[in-house]
Formats: C-alpha cells, sequence, structure tokens
C-alpha cells in the first residue's frame, strides 16, 4: 500500500467500502474501473482493458467510459445484476492546491432505485421490494423510487411462502431485499431465481433491528408518529419499511425523500392472479413474445399519459374484490361513458400532461434538467383546463378524484416567471433564467454583454476630463484594461493615474475605476454561471417542498386517464357495464374475448353465452376438436371476470358477475427446463398448487391436464381432479374444463355441479368447420384426424392416419368414441375408467387362501398389516 500512488490509495480506500459493486472511479471526463472491476467489466461492456500506473512494479488493470455517456453502461450493467457505485469529484480540480481531489460515491445504481428515464420504463412501475420474514407471518414493502409509490402489508399466514410468491407475482419487482429467515423457504427462493429477474440483498440484523427501524422511520417522515403511519402493531412492516428507507438513503445521495406516503394493504384486498394466470391469460404480455400488443392491456390501454399508463397495468394486475370499490369506478366509467363530449375535451387536455411522478423525482433528487423543469410548468399550465373539465364530475369516484387535483398555480408562476421558455439541456449551457427575473444577475449579464460600451464611456469620460484627446484605453493579458498617453500629452496625466508601462512613445496607465470594471467584467461570466446555479436550485427545492401537492395531483391525473382510458375503449368496442354481484353466479350473455375479437381480420368473433354458479353449474367440461375455440372460450370467462373487476365495461350484450376471490389457471403445456421441470412435472406442481390455494370463490381455468403422461394415468388424473374441485366438500369451486378426454363427460350423471358442453363443428365429407359456439352436451367426435389435415399434415400421413384408426376401432370397439348422451355408453366408458390394479388381485388371492379357523390372534395381525402395505 505504501508503495501506491495516492489516487490509487484513494481508489481501494472508497471500493474496501463497495466490494460488492462495480466501482465507477471519476478521472476528469472519464469513470475509470481498476483491477477485478475492470478485468470483468471490460468484458461484459466489451470495452478495452488497458493499464494505469499506480506505483506497483505492474500496471493496474484499467477501463473507463465517458462520463457523459454512462447511462447506456449503466443500464447494461444493471440489466446483468450488477450494482453500481458511481464515485465524483466532490471538489473542484482548480481549486485544489495541496494533495489530489476529494472523491466520494455520491450514489449507488441498482436496478430498483434507478431514477433515469433511459433505464426506466414510462408504462411501468419499477419496485424494490423489502421482505420480512417471521414465524407464520411476514411484511412485504414495495417501493418504486422513481414515481414515489409505496406499498406496505404485514400478514399472517400459515403458509408464508405461497403468500409471499403472490405478493411478489403482483409487483414483480427488479430487486429484493429480505431477512434471513427468508433463507430456509426454498419456494420462494425459487420463485425468485426462476421468475424474477431481480437482484437480491440479505439485511444486516442491525439494520432490521425493532429500535433503529422505528428512529428510521420517524427521521423520515418527520412530524408524524408510528400511530399516524398506522404502523402500530404491525412490527414486521415496521422493518420491511425502515429497513427499506435505510437502503435507500445509504444508497442515494439525496435518500429515500421521494418515499412521502406509505400505502398500507391488507390480504385479500385484491384479487389474486398468480403469475401462471397472469401469463397464461395474457394479462400484460403475450405468451409467445412477451410483448403488449396482443393482451388485455394493449385492448384497454387508450391512456393519455404516463401516470395513467403505470396505473391501468396496476390495476390489472390487482383486480378488486370489493363490491362497493367496483361500483364506485363502473359509475365513473359510465358518467364519462355517456358523455362523449367530456371524453373528448378530457382526452385532449391530458395529451398535454407529462409524467409529473418521475419530473418530481429528478427535482427531489435535484437532477432535473432546465428543460425538464419547463416541461414541468408545461404540465401544470394544463392542470387548470383539467380541473375545468373535472369540476362537472357528478358521480363520488370522479369527484373525489377533482378534489384532489390541485392546479398549482404558484409552482406554474415561479417556473414561468423565472425560467426562459426554451432552456439549453444543462445548466452549464447558461441562459437558463429570464432576464427581470433576478437583478443581480441582470447587472452581471449587463456587464456581460455590454462591456465594450461601458469602456467607451469611460474613454470618453477621461479624454473630456483630462482634455487628452488621443487618450486611449486597450487591454492585454499582462494589465488588463490600461489607458495609453502619447508622450506628448503627459503633462495632462492626473495623480490618480497609476503608471504602468513606459513605451517608446506612450505611457500605460490603469485608474481605480477601470480596475473595479475590469474585476466585474472578468468574473461576470463565472458569476453568472454561479448565480444561474444558485437560481435554479432554489427553484428547485421550492418545486420539490411541493412534492406533496403534485404527488396528490399526478394520482389524480392517473385516475381520471384511467377512467377515461376505460369509457373510451368500452364505447369503441361496444362493451356492457356489468352487474357486480355477490351471489356467486357468472351469467354472460353473449361475451366475446377482447384480445381475440380485436385481432381477428378475415371474420367474425362468434360470442358465446356463459352460465356459472356455485350449485348445478359450477364445473363446465368442455369438449371439441382442437381449434374449435375451447381455449378461447374459457379465458374470455377469465378476462370477462377481471375486467369486471378493476371496474371496467366488458364485451357481452349483458353479464352478471359474482366477484371472484382469485383466478387460476393451468393451460397447454410448456416445459421449464431452465427450473429443472419436465412438461409433465410444470403441468402436475400447477394442478398440485390450484389444488391447494383454490377457495370456493375462485375461478380455475384448466385447459388439459393429464396429457402428459399415459392416457390412462392422465385420465384417471384429470378424472380425479374433477371430482376434487367440484365436490363442495373438498373445493367446489367455478371451473372450467376443457379436455379430449371425452370420457369425463360422464362426471356430468356423476358429481352434482358438472356440466357438459362442445364447441359446435358441422362435419362435411372429409372437411370440419368451425361455428365457435359452445351447445350443451358432449362432443361427438374428436375430429384430430380432420384438424389435422386443415393444419397441412400431408394427405398421404391423414389417410394413413384414417386407415390406423378404422383398424384400432375394429379391433377395439371399446375405443371407439363414445357417444355420452347414451346410459349404455356411459357405463363402457366408467368401466374404462375403473382400471384395476395388480395389487388388488393379490388381496383377493391371499384372502381366498387364509385359513381362518386355524389362524392365530397374532398371525392374523400379521396378515393385516401384510394387506395393509398392499393397499
Ligand atoms: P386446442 O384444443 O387445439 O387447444 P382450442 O379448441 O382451444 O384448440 P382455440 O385455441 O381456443 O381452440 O381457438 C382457435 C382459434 O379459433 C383462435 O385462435 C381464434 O382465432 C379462433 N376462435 C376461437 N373462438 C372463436 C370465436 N368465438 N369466434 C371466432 N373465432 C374464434
Amino acid at each position: 500500500m505504501a508503495n501506491l500512488s495516492p489516487m490509487m490509495q484513494q481508489y481501494l480506500d472508497i471500493k474496501s467500502q463497495h466490494k460488492d459493486h462495480v466501482l465507477f472511479f471519476r478521472l476528469g471526463d472519464f469513470y475509470e474501473m481498476f483491477f477485478n472491476d475492470a478485468i470483468n467489466i471490460s468484458k461484459e461492456l466489451e470495452l478495452t482493458l488497458t493499464g494505469r500506473d499506480c506505483g506497483m512494479p505492474e500496471r493496474a488493470p484499467m477501463c473507463g467510459i465517458p462520463y457523459h455517456s454512462s447511462e447506456g453502461y449503466i443500464k447494461k450493467l444493471i440489466e446483468k445484476g450488477y450494482k453500481v457505485a458511481i464515485c465524483e469529484q466532490v471538489e473542484n480540480p482548480a481549486d485544489v492546491t495541496k494533495g489530489i481531489v476529494k472523491r466520494e460515491v455520491i450514489r449507488v445504481v441498482t436496478p430498483g432505485t434507478v431514477i433515469e428515464n433511459s433505464l426506466l420504463s414510462e408504462e411501468q412501475n419499477n419496485y424494490i421490494a423489502s421482505i420480512i420474514i417471521d414465524n407464520k407471518a411476514f411484511a412485504i414493502c414495495f417501493a418504486d423510487i422513481s414515481t414515489g409509490d409505496v406499498y406496505l402489508t404485514e400478514q399472517k399466514t400459515s403458509n408464508v411462502s405461497v403468500e409471499v410468491i403472490t405478493e411478489l407475482s403482483k409487483f414483480m419487482p427488479t430487486e429484493i431485499l429480505f431477512n434471513e429467515n427468508l433463507v430456509s423457504l426454498k419456494e420462494i427462493g425459487e420463485f425468485i431465481k426462476n421468475k424474477l429477474s431481480t437482484v437480491c440483498e440479505m439485511y444486516d440484523n442491525e439494520v432490521i433491528e425493532n429500535s433503529v427501524c422505528i428512529n428510521e422511520i420517524l427521521n423520515h417522515f418527520k412530524g408524524q408518529t408510528l400511530e399516524d403511519l398506522s404502523l402500530t402493531e404491525k412490527p414486521l412492516a415496521m422493518k420491511a419499511l425502515g429497513g427499506l428507507i435505510n437502503y435507500v438513503n445509504k444508497t442515494q445521495k439525496n435518500g429515500a425523500q421521494r418515499i412521502v406516503k406509505v400505502n398500507i394493504y391488507k390480504e385479500n384486498q385484491y384479487m389474486g392472479i398468480d403469475i401462471t394466470a397472469k401469463r397464461n391469460l395474457e394479462i400484460t404480455k403475450t405468451m409467445r413474445s412477451g410483448e403488449k400488443r396482443g393482451t388485455l392491456l394493449w385492448v384497454l390501454d387508450k391512456t393519455k399519459t404516463a401516470m395513467g399508463k403505470r396505473y391501468i397495468r396496476k390495476a390489472l394486475e390487482q383486480p378488486l374484490v370489493s363490491l362497493s370499490e367496483i361500483t364506485r369506478r363502473q359509475n365513473a366509467v359510465q358518467e364519462l361513458y355517456q358523455n362523449s363530449f367530456i371524453r373528448e375535451e378530457l382526452a385532449e387536455a391530458l395529451t398535454n400532461v407529462y409524467d409529473l411522478e418521475r419530473l418530481m423525482t429528478r427535482v427531489v433528487y435535484g437532477s432535473v434538467s432546465p428543460r425538464e423543469i419547463r416541461a414541468l410548468a408545461f404540465t401544470i399550465s394544463h392542470l387548470p383546463k383539467v380541473k375545468e373539465i373535472a369540476n362537472r364530475f357528478q358521480c363520488n369516484y370522479l369527484s373525489d378524484v377533482n378534489a384532489n387535483l390541485n392546479t398549482l398555480e404558484e409552482v406554474y408562476a415561479l417556473i414561468d416567471n423565472a425560467i426562459v421558455d426554451e432552456p439549453p439541456i444543462t445548466l452549464k449551457d447558461g441562459g437558463v433564467i429570464k432576464t427581470g427575473f433576478h437583478s443581480q444577475l441582470d447587472e452581471y449579464r449587463d456587464l456581460c454583454n455590454n462591456a465594450k460600451g461601458y469602456i467607451a464611456n469611460i474613454e470618453e469620460k477621461q479624454r473630456e476630463e483630462t482634455g487628452i484627446k488621443n487618450l486611449k484605453i486597450s487591454y492585454n493579458r499582462v494589465f488588463g484594461y490600461y489607458i495609453e498617453v502619447t508622450k506628448s500629452n503627459l503633462d495632462m496625466v492626473p495623480e490618480t493615474y497609476i503608471r504602468k508601462q513606459t513605451l517608446a512613445n506612450c505611457e500605460r496607465y490603469i485608474t481605480q475605476e477601470l480596475k473595479d470594471l475590469e474585476t466585474k467584467v472578468l468574473s461576470a461570466s463565472d458569476k453568472i454561471q454561479a448565480l444561474e446555479a444558485e437560481i435554479f436550485d432554489e427553484i428547485r427545492k421550492f418545486v420539490a417542498s411541493k412534492i406533496d401537492e403534485i404527488q396528490q395531483s399526478a394520482s389524480a391525473i392517473a385516475k381520471l386517464d384511467f377512467i377515461l382510458s376505460l369509457a373510451t375503449v368500452a364505447q369503441n368496442n361496444n362493451y356492457v357495464c356489468p352487474t357486480i354481484q355477490l351471489s356467486g353466479e357468472i351469467t354472460i350473455k353473449d361475451g366475446r374475448h377482447p384480445v381475440v375479437e380485436q385481432m381477428l381480420k378475415d371474420s367474425l368473433f362468434v360470442p358465446n353465452d356463459t352460465l356459472l354458479d356455485n350449485k348445478e353449474n359450477k364445473m363446465l367440461i368442455i369438449t371439441g376438436p382442437n381449434m374449435a375455440g375451447k381455449s378461447t372460450y374459457m379465458r374470455q370467462v377469465a378476462v370477462i371476470t377481471i375486467m369486471a373487476q378493476i371496474g371496467s365495461f366488458v364485451p357481452a350484450s349483458s353479464a352478471t358477475i359474482s366477484i371472484c376471490d382469485k383466478i387460476f389457471t393451468r393451460v397447454g403445456a410448456s416445459d421449464d427446463l431452465a427450473a429443472g421441470q419436465s412438461t409433465f412435472m410444470v403441468e402436475m406442481s400447477e394442478v398440485a398448487h390450484i389444488l391447494k390455494n383454490a377457495t370456493s370463490n375462485s375461478l380455475v381455468i384448466l385447459d388439459e391436464i393429464g396429457r402428459g403422461t399415459s392416457t390412462f394415468d392422465g385420465m384417471s388424473i384429470a378424472k380425479a381432479v374433477v371430482s376434487y374441485i367440484a365436490q363442495n366438500k373438498k373445493l367446489g369451486c367455478k371451473t372450467l374444463f376443457a379436455t379430449h378426454y371425452h370420457e369425463l363427460t360422464a362426471m356430468e350423471n356423476e358429481i352434482e355441479g358438472v356440466k357438459n358442453y362442445n364447441i359446435a363443428v358441422k362435419k362435411r365429407g372429409d372437411d370440419i368447420t368451425f361455428l365457435r359456439k359452445i351447445i350443451r352436451g358432449g362432443a361427438d367426435d374428436s375430429y384430430g384426424i380432420e384438424v389435422a389435415k386443415l393444419a397441412g399434415i400431408p394427405q398421404a400421413v391423414v389417410t394413413h392416419a384414417k386407415q390406423i384408426l378404422g383398424e384400432l376401432e375394429h379391433l377395439n370397439p371399446e375405443i371407439k368414441f363414445v357417444k355420452n348422451e347414451s346410459k349404455e355408453n356411459d357405463e363402457i366408458e366408467f368401466s374404462q375408467m375403473s382400471f384395476e390394479s395388480e395389487s388388488n388381485h393379490i388381496i383377493i388371492d391371499k384372502l381366498n387362501d387364509l385359513q381362518i379357523d386355524t389362524l392365530t390372534p397374532i398371525e392374523a395381525l400379521n396378515v393385516l398389516y401384510e394387506l395393509k402395505k398392499l393397499v
């Protein structure tokens, strides 16, 4: 260490406090990395690895990036799971007379704490999660530092893993902090590893000690008590929040200032849509490409603002379960739905609203640019128009929104008076503050702009006062401004002149007045820069102090935009307002799939009815050929239910929706090889998850089960699952179950609440036409070969397949397709399902062989044990 250059010592000192971070060390216009960081990151970012003398025999490995283009590099590193510590020069190198420039880490950029627009998606929140797990309880805090959204919950549960996973699925955080109890819960660990792309860090125990967290919270929310924050009797929630604030304070120079309000929510406050259902129902991302186009969000999102976009996504990920809350939203949608004039006006006004939330984050964190602060003012200038429209609202929801919409005149007035209309990109470019706003600044600018004029004035005045006609004022680097008098006029030079230089035919002088002016002129441009920065910072601080009101307006805008979007889509797509109730019945008349109907180009979507309840119509078994529309139909029911529970209108001619607590899906076959699971294992674990977690108020979509194994195994599992779900004593929840096991249709007669449906097709010769209409009863054929032909399987193969089928049917008449209506056939099916196991035969044989008369009690017991083992 002693031989190291001072700069390298400084580097290593700082690095020792940031061992887990990539250290971006500012040297002039570059961020440099050294040693291992340089070796690793040069590979990750494809940078040239060089070296730098460091006082040791070998050069230190080094790579660097220009500081002005650092955002792109940071983005790449964050996406790869690194955390980047930004170390800046914290004093002006020009002022350093001795030693090296002081440097400090001003911020650690982590995936969950980024605030730069280029690192964030406008349409999505970016959450960091803080999880505290105790024995039979847990708390999670989700915070989006870039918007100020904070959600906190503490829940008691017998199944911590499932509930934590449910919460994580809702918010999909990009970074997770947790206490050590999480480590033993493997399920959560696997979920995080396989389903979320997150960076994780375990809390040190001291950081989440009770007293430390209370202090952290009270320090942060100055003036508020734990009671005000609704945190009393929530010890875990306190730790989750306290730990998170501590982490943000540690990683961000400006701390956790953006956190101003904490929304506390309870378990079961929202509908549970787990990650599988979200994926299968394509709520926000398509299954195939992960895009927004082709999803429910894509259909419903006609929002105009970034706040609205984030809100509608959040609403879709967390549908409501409270009848009154849903009805409030519905009434709001209804009001705008009925008033096209207001809709148009509002849409136009909202078009001019920029991302208030993220602009405010940059204001609060001090990284706002002059252009951004102007954008903020531009947005605020449109709020009175929005307010004027909002004043006309009648319903409770919209009136409440209106009450929270502040027009922020004071903020607008200040920015508008102070900042020029078209400011430069950075403060350093100058010319940010308007003339007339600050007298001192105007004076400096005047000096700068009119220096020549002032000198000419002094020259003129001096000529008059001294009578020296050819007196001249000039400038050179050595003396600055000086007065030149020719030899012939030296006798007229006043005493106040201070001689500086004698030349062959003239003398040069300075005066106090000239010196004063010179100092002012020469330092004016520096002063202008410093003063502009100071004024800008004051304006920024003032705007930052209004964070509460601005945040309130931002959320009001988000809600307005959300309701407007739902109303617009309802109007454009011909949706109706569903009746929401709690009876357990779901009745949909002429329901359509909102996404499929938008995607169909050459044909019209065929509407279908649905009747589900908790009694006779609990479980619908849907059969029909491939491509008939089974999946579309089932998803349509789930998606309509979700739409209804976010307060949206739905694609149907009428609908009555009973509130569901959770939606589960099990759809198609997919490997999860990355998680070490085969197709069948994925299928079975999804089914297991549903059976364990669904309640009688849930809606379950099962699109095939048991297809990944042998027919008999698969069918047995499918039948047992149907039976388990359909029985009230076991689960008894509303279920749509599509299957190619036509044998399952026999269950309509066996279990109460099971009803058969099929999707009609018309067969003409070898060809089939899909009618897309759902009708009662099981399908009359599977049409597999016909569909294969439609899909383009070569004719020769199709013909051969038919031949093989014919032979199979001939050899095994019982495997011929079963017509479900006939009682006779039901029996055949049933016998097909009751596979006698070998062990049964062995047990019967053993019993037959027993000589009961000669058995001793001990022997009898042994036999019983043996037989039991065989069961
Ligand atoms: P498989 O058993 O092979 O999974 P499926 O019966 O589930 O097939 P879907 O995937 O639901 O069939 O539907 C196939 C296609 O039929 C859809 O992509 C859609 O284009 C069209 N379709 C489905 N339902 C309708 C409808 N009601 N009206 C018009 N087109 C429909």
